[in-house]
């Protein structure tokens, strides 16, 4: 018996993989979806069935926002049952931001949603956007015993695809651009696709698929340097309506330890703002109470982002302050693992 292909939706936003360069400005500027595929004949040999969705207006991806993340969102919710996998072709600069708030507004996901783009225009001769959409159609096409084999949001780039909410950009130049320092690749192709099982996703309980329909951007993020001025916190910490705060801090979590600082954040929290621990390393975790200078925010209850990106926690804020989770379980619920973020 012959069995079914899979059918897969292509969602392009915009990025690099279909620009073109505008003669008179000499710019990379976002074309449109027709094009882009004829150039990709290939497509066409692809063992599956592909429909397409475009936004009206591709776009670079430094101008997405909440409305692109829901719109997203609302396109997949609508293809759902009638669609094996979903690709999403995205612009590489902010792609682990839009495909960090995917995985959580898409909740209890059993099917692929995978994202990708490239470091060069598809007409270019030495473009890796064929590989790149290639390979993630097929993959977003993998299945076992009549099931995805992947069932979250992935993001494929040169050769590997990683669990989209621990990816950063990492490289404007190379044409691997992203890395996942604290969880390792999904899949990685090869001549053959090596599909790493131990490292998938998979939730604990089978629920129904449910998409969710709000984001709160009413948080901000502070990367802490040597030399920052009280001025710059305080003023910070003074946003009108700000809801959440991500200290960017060094290494396992430290910060300074001086009193004016240990001070601001203390009121701040009484003053029931959420402040998230993210340490700017690429890899590793926050480790509040290994030094002497994390032990302050320890006690004070700052919230452990544990080993999160800065780009998944600002996600998870804006989806659980769009949830509207409550002031007393909110610690409790950003330090737990909703979608595989953190360890
Ligand atoms: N500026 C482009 C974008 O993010 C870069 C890329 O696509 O790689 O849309």
């Amino acid at each position: 018996m012959k069995t079914k292909k899979s059918t897969i939706l292509l969602i392009y936003t915009g990025g690099t993989i279909g620009m073109v360069k505008d003669y008179k400005t000499g710019s990379l500027k976002a074309f449109d979806f027709d094009e882009l595929l004829s150039n990709i004949p290939e497509l066409n040999q692809l063992d599956c069935e592909i429909e397409t969705f475009s936004f009206d207006q591709p776009i670079d991806s430094s101008n997405m926002s909440l409305k692109h993340w829901l719109q997203i969102a609302s396109v997949i919710e609508d293809n759902y049952h009638n669609h094996d996998g979903f690709v999403v072709l995205h612009g590489s600069d902010t792609m682990s931001y839009t495909a960090s708030a995917l995985s959580f507004l898409l909740e209890d996901l059993a099917k692929p949603v995978i994202f990708t783009g490239s470091q060069l225009p598809i007409g270019d001769l030495r473009t890796d956007a064929k590989e790149n959409l290639i390979t993630s159609i097929q993959i977003a096409a993998l299945k076992e015993n009549g099931k995805p084999v992947v069932q979250e949001v992935g993001l494929y780039f040169e050769y590997k695809l990683y669990r989209a909410n621990r990816t950063t950009k990492i490289n404007a130049e190379h044409f691997e651009a992203f890395s996942s320092l604290n969880h390792p690749p999904l899949v990685e192709s090869g001549v053959h696709l090596k599909v790493f099982k131990e490292n998938l996703f998979r939730p604990k309980t089978a629920k129904k698929f449910f998409v969710h329909k709000k984001m709160d951007n009413n948080v901000a993020v502070l990367k802490l340097f040597p030399g920052l001025s009280p001025k710059v916190l305080q003023s910070v910490l003074q946003i009108p309506g700000l809801k959440a705060l991500i200290l960017e801090t060094y290494g396992a979590g430290n910060a300074f330890t001086e009193d004016w600082f240990l001070e601001e954040l203390k009121n701040a929290i009484k003053n029931n703002l959420f402040i998230v621990n993210v340490t700017q390393c690429s890899g590793g975790s926050v480790i509040m109470g290994q030094y002497e200078t994390s032990k302050a925010m320890l006690d004070m209850q700052v919230i452990n982002g544990k080993d999160i990106t800065t780009e998944a926690a600002i996600a998870k804020l804006m989806y659980m302050l769009g949830v509207g989770v409550t002031t007393k379980s909110f610690k409790t619920i950003f330090e737990t693992p909703l979608r595989g973020e953190m360890s």
